[in-house]
């Protein structure tokens, strides 16, 4: 994978390596509302979308490019990027074990009728790879409008031997969950028609001995 494409602000010319690796991933990011929030409150971090869809694809890079251009003197949004491709067959092509230290999936498509469900970016199989990637103590974030797919990632990850609940004094502290209630396009259209939202954040436990 070539990183510097996607952050060339992060590129040591003189060694020809990257000065970072990627530690937090947005899956499915939609339009990179989220990408873009999350790109000054964490200015050390890289960060990356991962977005199935082509259109959408080109639209984030488009929104990116012209961010950076805007923000050229400060060397803004150099630390964010998309990348296409399908995140529940694809992630652990991208990032070595331990890499990440958050993950994002906010609003994830519901594929609501039962025998879709096995389509849904949580499940028993991902939660493994999520864990192969994230390091111990990184976070999973969720959140979605749909009370039965809230249901389903929180059971889930509570059956996850890797993953532990955080409590609501996590929730009310961190600063990344005040920036993905409100950040992403699908969460902002959910608030203009009143929407319920459901949050729940988890994390990666140690492996066991
Ligand atoms: N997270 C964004 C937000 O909150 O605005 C987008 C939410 S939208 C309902 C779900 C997004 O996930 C869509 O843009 C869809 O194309 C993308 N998606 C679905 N399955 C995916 C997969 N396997 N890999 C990557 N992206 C995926």
């Amino acid at each position: 994978m070539e990183w510097s494409r996607l952050y060339p602000g992060f590129l040591d010319e003189s060694t020809g390596k990257m000065t970072k690796d990627v530690t937090i991933a947005d899956v499915g990011c939609g339009f990179g509302g989220l990408l873009i929030d999350l790109s000054p409150a964490f200015p050390d971090n890289l960060i990356l979308g991962m977005e199935i869809r082509v259109q959408v694809t080109h639209y984030v890079e488009d929104r990116i490019i012209a961010l950076r251009q805007k923000h050229i003197e400060t060397n803004g949004y150099q630390n964010i990027n998309v990348l296409r491709g399908n995140a529940m067959k694809f992630l652990p092509n991208f990032f070595q074990k331990s890499q990440l230290e958050k993950m994002f999936f906010c609003f994830p498509d519901p594929h609501f009728k039962q025998r879709k469900h096995k389509a849904r970016i949580i499940t028993n199989t991902l939660l493994s790879e999520y864990a192969y990637v994230l390091k111990e103590g990184g976070i999973i974030y969720t959140i979605t409008d749909v009370k039965d797919l809230h249901d389903w990632m929180v059971k889930h990850l509570d059956e996850h031997p890797l993953f532990e609940r955080l409590d609501e004094e996590f929730e009310k502290n961190d600063e990344c969950v005040k920036i993905m209630y409100n950040s992403t396009e699908e969460g902002k259209k959910v608030e203009r028609n009143k929407g319920d939202k459901f949050l729940k954040c988890f994390r990666r436990l140690p492996d066991p001995k």
